[in-house]
This record gives structure tokens, sequence and C-alpha cells, in this order.
């Protein structure tokens, strides 16, 4: 099977370079000449853990390989895959399609033999169908069929995902799509990994349909834990109270600083935004993105409360920049919330992340980047961990306040607790929907 993908970002590498692993032949895409250089020599663009390894051994096996030119990418491929952003556009929450139309009419003009025109983006319902049109509109002699290929992988575990997942949903209009979508995924259907087959506004909708789900689930814990705060509940119990029961599941259930990321604050506008065109109100993701927002707001609150009032001249060592941990990407990150805020209000504020700063050093000016958390805690009046990465979760606390002007901690990932914080010294500790310290 012969495959293009085009867009080379956290979805379309990975999905490339794990079909090149099963064995088919893969061209990735990208019209970024820099991504594509890099791609060339062997190099990863982003920080996506065990990617590098599989990409080096499948362009050695000669089954993948990186260009810029669209063209020839697609000769003779069987499917062509569309991962390119769909971000939100500007105004209105709508999902931006210019970048996934633009690709399917390139696609179009560059095709001569049958193919599967695949989107991979999230994109909302009635797209595929709009794909159709565009591509019929551009090559009216092309032999070709539509397919919609949503992905949940995650970042940070996207290999581990999109290897073995949770579901492969296929949405197709005919047989000859559903057959070339079959082979493609075979190795994963050996492996009995559920494939569902669907139509193709059913298979737009599950995307959709399951992030607004995980966004509200995420959200209902955060609102829960703000209300555990008023009446002396501790969050980590409660969830686990209610994870325990198999109907409600303990994942999605930490309470955290507000759910960030490249996709939950896009799908959910754009899944709102389906319901207004719609005359069918998703009244209850309308209120899961108010609901987020002010989770970030009450975190700026529990933060300017630690600093009696008034960031003005304060020192703050920030843990964590971006979404979560093990990715680079700093897309709607809470950092780029709070970070501003902290920097806006006069504060001096020092950065650590093992991977956000490539990105952040863009996003985030006026801070300092410093290499670790000790340096960075150096002399601060407030350490905030924002990001849960590995190295952030086994501080040595008592070093970690030793060197602090005023020893005072604010943890919105709950890794440690309060009597954590007061053996290793703090004076000061605020987490999410727990007492604090004292
Ligand atoms: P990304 O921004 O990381 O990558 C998109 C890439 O497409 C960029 O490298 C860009 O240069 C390239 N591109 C755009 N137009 C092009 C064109 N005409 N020709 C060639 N290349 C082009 O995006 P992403 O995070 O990989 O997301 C892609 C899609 O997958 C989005 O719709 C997103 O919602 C969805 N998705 C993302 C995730 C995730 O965790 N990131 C998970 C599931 C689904």
């Amino acid at each position: 099977m012969r495959i293009a993908v085009i867009g080379t970002g956290y979805v379309g590498l990975v999905s490339g370079v794990c079909f090149s692993d099963f064995g088919h032949d893969v061209i990735c895409v990208d019209k970024d000449p820099a991504k594509i250089d890099r791609l060339e020599r062997g190099e990863v663009p982003i920080y996506e853990p065990g990617l590098d390894e599989i990409l080096v051994r499948n362009v050695e096996a000669g089954r993948l390989s990186f260009t810029r030119d669209l063209a020839r990418a697609i000769d003779g491929a069987q499917a062509v895959f569309i991962a390119v952003g769909t971000p939100t556009r500007r105004g209105d929450g709508h999902a931006d399609l210019t970048y996934v139309m633009a690709a399917a009419e390139e696609v179009a003009k560059a095709a001569k033999d049958y193919v599967v025109i695949v989107t991979k983006s999230t994109v909302p319902v009635g797209t595929n169908a709009r794909v159709r049109e565009v591509v019929a509109a551009a090559n009216p002699e092309l032999d070709f069929d539509v397919a919609s290929n949503p992905e949940f992988l995650r970042e940070g575990a996207a290999i581990d995902d999109f290897m073995r997942p949770d579901r492969v949903v296929v949405g197709v209009e005919t047989e000859r799509a559903g057959a070339v979508m079959s082979e493609i995924y075979r190795p994963l259907f050996l492996r009995e990994f559920p494939i569902m087959v669907t139509d193709l506004e059913s298979a737009e909708m599950i995307k959709y349909a399951a992030n607004a789900f995980l966004a509200t689930k995420i959200t209902f814990i955060n609102e829960i834990a703000a209300l555990c705060e008023k009446v002396g509940a501790d969050i980590k119990q409660v969830s686990r109270g209610m994870g325990l029961d198999n109907r409600i599941g303990n994942k999605f259930l930490h309470a955290g600083p507000g759910y960030g990321g490249s996709c939950f604050p896009k799908d959910t506008k754009a899944l709102a935004r389906i319901g207004q065109e719609h005359a069918s109100p998703m009244r209850i993701t309308e209120t899961v993105i108010e609901v987020n927002e002010e989770a970030k707001r009450r975190m700026l609150g529990k933060l300017r409360d630690l600093c009696d009032d008034s960031f003005n001249g304060k020192i703050v060592a920030v843990l964590g920049v971006t979404f979560k941990p093990n990715t680079d990407d700093m897309r709607d990150a809470p950092s780029l919330t709070l970070v501003p805020a902290l920097v806006g209000g006069g504060a001096k504020v020092r950065v650590v992340d093992p991977q956000g700063r490539h990105e952040g050093e863009a996003l985030l000016p006026g801070v300092t980047w410093e290499d670790d958390a000790y340096a960075a805690a150096k002399d601060a009046d407030l350490v905030v961990i924002l990001t849960e990465w590995n190295e952030f979760r086994a501080l040595d606390l008592g070093r970690l306040a030793g060197s602090m002007r005023v020893k005072r901690m604010a943890d919105l990932r709950n890794v440690y607790s309060a009597h954590d914080a007061e053996r290793g010294g703090f004076e000061a500790y605020v987490s999410v929907g727990r007492r604090p310290m004292g």
C-alpha cells in the first residue's frame, strides 16, 4: 500500500511514521521547508517520546520519506491523509478549514488515478462532503472517494495510542474506500483492536463528541475541586472514590488549573459553534468552556492570595509551561494565561520546562529561563508547579525551600501534599481542591 500524508505535525508525522512501521510505503509532505529539511536529516521537529527511533528505522528500511512536493508524494498513492491544522477561526469559534480545503484542492489537481482522500484532521460535520465537492470541482475527471478517519492519539503517548488504539474510526461512503482503509489498518485489525466503520457524518461527530465529553469530565472535577476547598473536602479522595465506580472510571478525574492544549479548547468551541449553526445548542459544552476559563482565573486568584495581593517585585519560579508533560506543545497551555498575568503584575518570573523552551521563548516574553527547579527557586518568593513533568514530581522540597526568600508553593497539579510541604520547610502551600497548609 502506498500512502501520502499531508502535514507533518503531531498527528501527520506520528501517523506517517506508524503507517510505515505497519509495512506501508509512506511519503510525508509539509509546506514548511524547515520541517522537511530537519526530517530529511533524520531529526524529529517535535518532541514526542519514541518517535525518532521508529522514524529512523523506517527511513533506513526505505519505507518512509519526506518531501515538500505534494505532486510527487501522491503519485501512485492509493490513499492520501490530510493531517493539517484546524485551529479556531478568529471571531466565531468555528474550526478554520482553510488548510484542509487548500490541501484537498492541491490533491485534486495533482492526482491521476483512483485515490481515497482521507481527512485525519478534526473537522466539523459536513466537511468531508465539502471536500468531495471541492475535489470534484477542481478535477472533474478524477476517480476518487473521501473518507473520514479522526485521530484520537494523545501527545506524549502518541506512538502507543496509534499502535494500540482503543478504537479506529473510519467513515466511508463506498465499499471500495472501505477496502482501502481496511488494508491500511490491517495490522491493527489482525491484533483485534476495534475498527469501527461508519458513515462520514458519524465519524466526524464521534471525534468532537469524544473530546467535548473528556473536556466536560475534567471541568466537572475542577468544579468539584473548587467546592471541596469551600467545604473542607479533599479532591484526591473524592476523585478516587468516584473513579472506583466502573461507570465513571478513574481517568480524567485529576483536578488542575483548567484544560488547555491543541485540541480541547478549539474542539469544544467548534462543537458549540456547530450546535448554534444547526439550532441545536450544545449547552453543556458552552458551559464547560466558560467554567474552564473561570478555573484559570481561579488559579490566578490563588497565586495572588499567596503573594499578599500583589505580584509587584516578587520573584516567582514557574515549573512547567507546556500544556501537559511529555510534549513541547504550548498551544492554549494554562501557562499562557498565568505567566503573562504574573509578568504584567510586576513579578520577575523564572521558568523551567524540560521541552517547552523552544516554543515558549516567543510566547512568554519577559521571563528568564532556568535549567532546573532549584536554580529557578533560588531567592524566590513563590514556586508554582504548573505542569507535572516527572522531574518536578520528586523534588527535594527541603533543598528547594531552603534557597527561597519566602517559602511559598502553589502546587496546581496536586503533586505534593500539605504535609510534604510542611516537612520540606515551606511556610505556605496551596493546591487544587484540598485544604491549604496550616
Ligand atoms: P500541527 O499544526 O502540529 O501540524 C500541521 C502541519 O500541517 C504543519 O506542519 C503545517 O505546516 C502543515 N500543513 C498545513 N497546510 C499544508 C499543506 N497545504 N500542505 C502541506 N502541509 C501543510 O497540527 P496537529 O497538532 O498535528 O493537528 C492536525 C489535526 O489533527 C488538527 O485538526 C487537530 O485537531 C487534529 N488532532 C490533533 C491531535 C493532537 O494531539 N495534536 C490529536 C488528535 C487530532
